[in-house]
């Protein structure tokens, strides 16, 4: 029992708890009081992962072939069906050899990405609020974080041209993210041209999330980020199978870009990691080759979910944009509320989770973020439990 004390590195000391960590305790506790709990805090998919994508699991676990260490990279054969993919979804050309990579969960490769291109003293443009690892990664590998604000009067898009110069000039690394997480905005090709403008000019590597770019509305595709000229040139797309084919527990990703920073990833990777189990990659395969066959449906459930939800925070009254991308409302709270008390109140009375906005940067307060991966009749039954509540 006894033993010398433990000390945390400097980097672990700082960190506030993960976000939705903080929020599971608040919940924990209210289901402890017996409250039944409608959870709209976390983006995590609640339908199971489509039956072809299971089966070829199942049949791919059972061959010897994979029970060895996976390459690094990832099989050529996933990476190919990734760069098939691109191409059929985006018109985007890449080589599955060398400007694609296979992730262990995008977040795999987010998190590791300034381990390769960003030194102690180097900054890294975050957009805020945010997905809350790019900061964190950021600080990990030593760098600073300079949050672009995303403002509704901008449309919540980062304003590029305010970046102050000092900062402009120790700027490394820039992450951006679209569709958004948490404001479901889309970003379109013309902002991502400017995007790629501002990266030449100012020598900084571009690493665009693209988690959400299948879950869209109204038969609206999003764009990549690599469909505007010269954006291979410039960074990576990370990408994922977890939101798209509700496979968030199987850790299944890729990024896809120029191919220096690719192989930068790649060192950092083969130094911590020893890829992704194959059987994993080859239902990757099967997914990706059905794509719409297995996510057209999915669609339409999230839209009749949102247009429930939608409905009913505009029934009560609530300001938000109706989302067209992602499992996200981007709420301000009402008169008087904070996102921390706005939260609070929802969950204390309504048994409602949701997540505060300043949770994702300071930029975020006085907003709340709902989820719909939650049945229709559970977002009904929120709205009417908001509506009993009051504020
Ligand atoms: C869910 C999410 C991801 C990725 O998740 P993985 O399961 O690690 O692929 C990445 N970025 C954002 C903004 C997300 O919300």
């Amino acid at each position: 029992m006894s033993g010398f004390p433990v000390t945390y590195a400097e980097r672990i000391k700082t960190l506030p708890p993960y976000l939705f960590a903080a929020i599971d305790d608040m919940k924990q506790q209210a289901v402890a009081r017996g409250v039944d709990i409608i959870n709209l805090g976390v983006g995590d998919p609640d339908l199971p992962t489509p039956a072809p994508i299971i089966e070829r699991l199942q049949e791919a676990a059972a061959d010897p072939a994979h029970h060895q260490y996976p390459s690094y990279d990832g099989m050529l054969s996933f990476r190919t069906a990734v760069a098939n993919w691109y191409k059929k979804r985006f018109h985007v050309t890449a080589d599955p050899k060398s400007e694609v990579l296979t992730l262990i969960g995008s977040k795999e490769g987010i998190g590791h990405v300034p381990m390769a291109f960003v030194d102690p003293g180097d900054v890294v443009l975050v957009p805020s609020p945010g997905y809350p690892v790019y900061p964190v990664a950021a600080s990990f590998a030593g760098g600073t974080a300079y949050e672009m604000p995303l403002l509704k009067q901008r449309g919540f898009l980062p304003d590029l041209d305010a970046v102050p110069r000092d900062i402009l000039k120790r700027a490394k690394l820039m992450y951006l993210n679209s569709p958004n997480n948490p404001t479901s905005v889309i970003a379109d090709v013309t902002f991502f041209q400017r995007v790629v403008d501002f990266a030449k000019e100012h020598h900084v590597i571009v690493c665009h999330d693209a988690a959400y770019s299948e879950i869209f509305y109204d038969g609206r595709r999003p764009p990549s980020f690599l469909e505007a000229d010269g954006a291979m040139d410039v960074g990576i797309e990370c990408h994922s199978l977890s939101k798209t084919f509700n496979m968030t527990g199987w850790r299944l990703g890729f990024a896809v870009g120029r191919k220096e920073v690719i192989a930068g990833l790649g060192k950092v990777k083969s130094n911590v990691d020893s890829g992704v189990f194959q059987a994993i990659q080859e239902a990757g395969i099967t997914a990706l080759k059905l794509d719409d066959q297995l996510t057209d449906g999915l669609r339409t459930i999230y839209q009749e979910r949102r247009d429930v939800l939608v409905a009913g925070l505009t029934s009560l009254g609530l300001t938000f944009a109706p989302p067209s991308a992602a499992f996200y409302v981007w709420i301000e709270v009402p008169e008087g509320f904070t996102s921390t008390s706005f939260t609070a109140h929802l969950l204390e009375n309504a048994g409602i989770v949701t997540t505060p906005g300043n949770g994702f940067g300071a930029p975020g307060e006085g907003y709340i973020r709902m989820t719909i991966t939650t049945s229709q009749e559970r977002l009904a039954e929120a709205v009417d439990r908001m509506k009993n509540v009051g504020w």
